[in-house]
């Protein structure tokens, strides 16, 4: 009998369970996996090669289809992700040395840092975590160690430590770990403290990651995870942080489009060896009331659509008027809360009309600006289910 083997691995048939035969080739159940693998985009054993970096313009058009205005930060934020992972895929076994190039973006609440962050991991398929930076402590405090957000890098991707080292994190709220110098509190100490934690792998080092996060134990085996592929982008708002131009991130100004620079930075409390490792700063502009429509009912998961599926789910057309999405986007601005307000008023609308709702059969739901103001929902307008 002849022994036959996998076409694609050589490996002989006999020493695998499960074999696809196709016309005069066969294919084994190992390379099956690896083809599934590939084809799912899963960057787990990818080589450079098979991990398709998408060039700048592709992650423009990606974060336009999610993020409304900020045209300017998601142009810098395409063109860093991609010479990120085009420095790593490309450059990681030559002898040129690769600087990190870790990302800023300041803006006011609400204003889509974090949505941006999120939406590229989701595109490139990498793994992603989100820390709070107050959260975080000096090695030795109570609190978060820096050691832990690669242990949420890591169980993000079911601890794949290959995966996790070319992950995205996001470390929001930056700006309040700024030193003071006007006051005492402790926190300020605390706060350079975590600065100078955070220096090593925002650079590029191994981290030995205790396999169940927390504190550290001797004799505990670690996870060791390199940092220096993994892309760290740090968000705050930075209010009233005073630009070398002379104007500033207060009320008055926000609107205007701001260079900063890192003395800026420096000048606000974040130290020089921190600064030196962020290598691009983008500043994000207040959502206007346009911009807030557009959020309404544009992008790709917005929540009008969502509203919509979730009534959809029980036959139920809803419709919202253009004056109601005006009205609402009016009375967020005036909340301060970018488009967070957008979420706060109508989930508490929302209730309200499930409520009302409830023991009525309807077939469509039509919100105006009316039914929105009215308190009782007596100026709601809907149609009954014909039976
Ligand atoms: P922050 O700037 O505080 O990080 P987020 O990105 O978390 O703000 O925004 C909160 C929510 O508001 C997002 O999940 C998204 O629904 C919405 N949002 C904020 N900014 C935008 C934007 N520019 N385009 C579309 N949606 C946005």
């Amino acid at each position: 009998m002849i022994k036959k083997t996998c076409s694609f691995c050589n490996n002989l048939l006999i020493d695998v369970k499960k074999i696809v035969i196709g016309f005069k080739v066969f294919i084994c159940e190992f390379c099956v996996k690896l083809c599934s693998k590939i084809m799912n985009n899963d960057i787990d054993n990818l080589t450079q090669r098979e991990f398709n970096i998408p060039t700048p313009k592709e992650i423009r058009s990606m974060l336009n289809k999610h993020i409304i205005g900020q045209n300017k930060t998601k142009k810098i934020i395409s063109v860093s992700v991609y010479n990120h992972y085009n420095k790593m895929f490309k450059l990681n076994n030559s002898n040129i040395e690769i600087s990190k190039s870790n990302i800023l973006l300041l803006g006011e609440t609400g204003s889509g840092k974090t949505l941006i962050a999120k939406t590229i991991a989701k595109f490139l398929n990498v793994p992603f975590t989100i820390v709070d930076a107050t959260s975080l402590t000096e090695a030795g405090y109570v609190g978060e160690d820096v050691e832990n957000i690669i242990y949420r890098l890591l169980q993000s991707c079911n601890f794949n430590v290959q995966k996790a080292q070319m992950g995205i994190v996001y470390i929001d709220e930056i700006d309040k770990i700024a030193k003071r110098n006007d006051n005492n509190y402790s926190r300020d100490v605390s706060g350079e403290g975590v600065q100078q934690a955070l220096l090593k792998i925002i650079e590029g080092t191994i981290t030995n990651v205790p396999p169940r996060g927390g504190k550290k134990f001797p004799n505990q085996e670690f996870i060791s995870v390199d940092t220096k592929d993994i892309l760290f982008i740090f968000g705050g708002a930075f209010n009233n942080i005073n630009t070398f131009s002379g104007s500033n991130l207060g009320f008055k100004k926000k609107n205007k489009d701001l260079e900063i620079t890192p003395n800026d930075l420096i000048n606000f409390g974040l130290i020089p060896e921190f600064v030196g490792r962020i290598s691009i700063i983008s500043h994000l502009k207040p959502l206007n009331i346009d911009n807030l429509k557009k959020i309404l009912y544009k992008p790709k998961n917005s929540i009008i659509k969502q509203y919509k599926a979730m009534f959809m789910i029980n036959n139920i057309e809803l419709i919202f008027k253009k004056d109601a999405i005006e009205y609402v986007a009016k009375k967020a601005f005036k909340l301060r809360l970018g488009a967070r307000g957008l979420r706060y008023i109508l989930e508490k609308y929302f209730v309200k009309l499930t409520y009302f709702l409830s023991d009525k059969k309807v077939s469509k739901v039509i919100i105006n600006k009316l039914s929105l103001r009215s308190k009782k929902m007596i100026n709601l307008t809907y149609i009954k289910t014909d039976v």
